[in-house]
């Protein structure tokens, strides 16, 4: 059984729904939702408006402090490596390859690599 986790909204514990009632007779209030998992934000909010929240609350924060991307970004044949199944090949024996977005050069990729999230071809950002 994997561990509750709580949902990490800023303002989860506002939003009035019945589900978010608990404590004894007498004594309850609105709480911050608990569950093994969660289905936004990378398994760490209830919802989309408890994401939201956060977001609002400190998406500027975090932004600063990751990097605020101040120039555009370019696609080019450096970056546009993609991994893709061949899908003219067969579901018992897939075939995955990497498609340049740019160029549409084709090379043959093992699953390995095709699972290796660290894997890529490409160069640039
Ligand atoms: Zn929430």
């Amino acid at each position: 059984m994997s561990e509750l986790r709580y949902c990490q909204g800023t303002e989860c514990h506002m939003h009035k729904t019945k589900d978010r009632i608990k404590g004894t007779k007498g004594s309850k209030t609105y709480q911050t939702r608990r569950r093994s998992s969660f289905y936004y934000g990378n398994n760490n909010f209830c919802s989309l408006w408890c994401q939201n929240d956060w977001f609002n609350k400190y998406g500027d924060l975090a932004i600063n402090h990751f990097g605020r991307v101040t120039t555009a970004k370019h696609l080019t044949q450096d970056n546009a490596w993609s991994k893709e199944y061949d899908w003219n090949s067969d579901y018992d024996n897939r075939q995955y390859i990497y498609v340049n977005g740019i160029t549409k050069e084709q090379r043959p990729l093992t699953e390995e690599q095709f699972r290796d999230n660290t894997y890529t071809l490409n160069t640039g950002e």
